[in-house]
């Protein structure tokens, strides 16, 4: 029950009305018999730094941030962990209010990180294909330069925002980064790729109305080229809505293992409750709100025109 010892945690973002956060978070809440809330709060970035001081001021447990306020959530907590540091993005802020400081973490990097370890995937001198070069892939390509890898190719189609990347993560890692101007200069070395990782939003739009008819090209819901044999590869879609797109399809007709973007939307936010409150999600639990959070998008997808 609500009561004036409630705590808050509130998600931060815009847009954040059809997040799936909520679901989850509320789910942990309840499952281990927390007085805690968590509720979403959508607004204008003029009115960010009031909105996080004010949270700051009331007493919040904390936040979850969601685009596009990672970055400048960063410049504002009072104490960024490593990670956030260094990627310059934060998705969870714990208030200890004793002392009046905000911790800023990133649980993007972990998150992405157990869903591979989940899949078993060998990091060591791996070649990796990353699609994409904003906040994910950014955390993504930090996550394997920890892990390892040998090399990283990277295609976006604004390729500044490769260099930038490149100049940050310089001195993490001993893998090499590729730029790649068009993704077809990877067609001869293809073979060699052990993981692709899409962190662009191609696949969120399946390309279809709801009589099934072809409303957008292929090469505009694709990550990759149709002749590319995904076979032996792992593909990671951070896409999670529909939660398995066209990509990981393909990928898994042809007999790749498939990493989902729910799983790691579950998995960063398990570590964030972790930060919160100390509790890990146990096994079970994440099995039952992946469940919770499948339904769930699917009758999003069936309800496709409302969202
Ligand atoms: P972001 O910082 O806005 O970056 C978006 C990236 O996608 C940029 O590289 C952008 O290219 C590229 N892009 C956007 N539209 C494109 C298009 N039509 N064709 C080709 N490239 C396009 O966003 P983000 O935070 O990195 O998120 C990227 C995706 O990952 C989103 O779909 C997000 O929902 C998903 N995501 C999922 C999780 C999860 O828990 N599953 C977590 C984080 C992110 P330019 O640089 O050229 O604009």
């Amino acid at each position: 029950m609500i009561s004036a010892e409630t705590k808050l945690i509130a998600l931060i973002g815009n847009p954040v009305r059809h997040s799936l956060s909520p679901l989850i978070q509320n789910y942990f809440i309840k499952k281990y018999l927390l007085d805690v809330v968590y509720l979403a709060f959508e607004f204008e970035e003029e009115d960010l730094e009031e909105a996080f001081n004010g949270a700051k001021k009331l007493g919040f447990l904390g936040l979850n941030v969601t685009m596009p306020y990672k970055n400048a959530v960063f410049k504002l907590v009072d104490r960024p962990d490593d990670v956030s540091k260094i990627i310059k993005s934060v998705n969870t802020v714990k208030f200890d209010k004793e002392n009046k400081i905000s911790e800023g973490y990133n649980t993007d990097v972990k998150g992405f990180i157990s869903s591979l370890d989940e899949k078993s995937f060998k990091w060591k001198q791996s070649s990796c294909l990353v699609i994409g070069a904003g906040g994910a892939a950014r955390g993504a390509i930090y996550g394997l330069l920890k892990k390892e890898v040998k090399d990283i190719w990277v295609y976006n189609r604004t390729v500044e925002k490769i260099h930038n990347i490149i100049k940050d993560l310089k001195n993490e890692g001993s893998g090499r980064i590729h730029i790649l101007n068009n993704i077809n200069d990877l067609d001869d070395k293809i073979d060699g790729i052990d993981l692709i990782l899409n962190c662009t939003p191609l696949g969120m739009d399946t390309g279809e109305d709801t009589t099934g008819a072809r409303t957008l090209s292929y090469k505009d819901i694709m990550p990759v080229p149709d002749s590319w044999n995904l076979g032996d590869k792992f593909v990671f879609d951070m896409v999670y809505k529909p939660s398995e797109t066209l990509l990981l399809k393909k990928a898994k007709k042809e007999g790749a293992v498939i990493i989902k973007g729910i799983d790691l939307l579950i998995s960063q936010a398990a570590y964030s409750f972790e930060i919160w409150t100390g509790i890990t999600p146990d096994a079970e639990c994440i099995e039952e709100i992946k469940r919770k959070v499948l339904i769930n998008i699917e009758n999003m997808e069936n309800n496709e025109l409302k969202y």
